[in-house]
């Protein structure tokens, strides 16, 4: 005759602790919030569906690397329309270094240009000119 032998089930004191201890963390971040209303905020901002797991600092770190990277592709997109509307030109317009907007750099530089990512192309900035 063969037993399996299922996991001890955890005891109700055990239960007890643990929900004893949620209980004492979401107070404590409540008590936070109400202090702090900017923490209660930045806090309804966090998907929670995208962590991959606990809300600790290393959870938090990586979220904030994924959006300052869509932040900052965003940045370059909104520029790069920005100088096309300015132009008055429809999408795909090209630059004046005669290549295409979806060519130039997906990312602005510190100093705010968007380079020619073609290959041997010199040009350092998106330019639009109207012929
Ligand atoms: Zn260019
Ligand atoms: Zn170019």
């Amino acid at each position: 005759m063969t037993h399996t032998h299922p996991e001890p089930a955890e005891t109700y004191a055990q239960q007890y602790q643990r929900a004893a201890t949620i209980v004492a963390g979401l107070g404590c971040l409540l008590r936070h919030i109400q202090r702090e209303p900017a923490v209660g905020r930045a806090l309804t901002l966090i998907d929670t569906t995208e962590l991959q797991g606990p809300l600790d600092a290393a959870g938090l770190q990586s979220l904030l690397a994924e959006a300052t990277c869509e932040r900052d592709r965003c940045a370059a997109l909104a520029e790069r329309d920005a100088r096309r509307q300015e132009a008055g030109l429809a999408a795909g317009a090209v630059c004046g270094c005669g290549h295409g907007d979806t060519l130039h750099a997906r990312l602005l530089t510190e100093d705010d240009r968007l380079p020619c990512a073609h290959r041997d192309c010199r040009c350092d900035d998106l330019v639009f000119v109207t012929r």
